[in-house]
């Protein structure tokens, strides 16, 4: 499941990768990979990824951008 906001991020993060579609007929299969977007993140310490779709990426990234300004944030009062 996606996050909907910085809260529901539990060690999870935003990766690109680059897939095949299957289509035997695609540019993929010459080589001209397609670019994906997943979320992954462990559930119950089990790492699971979901599809962003492309309506969702900036929202997801934004999430994930601040989930880990939040982290950085309380890992410098930990120091302080
Ligand atoms: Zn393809």
């Amino acid at each position: 499941m996606l996050p909907k906001n910085a809260a529901e991020i539990s060690n999870g993060d935003v990766y690109l990768q680059q897939i095949r579609c299957g289509k035997p007929n695609c540019k993929c299969v010459r080589g001209e990979l397609h670019t994906a977007y997943y979320f992954f993140t462990r559930v119950n310490g089990k790492l699971t990824k979901t599809y962003i779709r492309k309506s969702q990426r900036l929202a997801i990234m934004g999430i994930a951008f601040e989930a880990k300004e939040e982290k950085t944030l309380s890992e410098i009062s930990k120091i302080n």
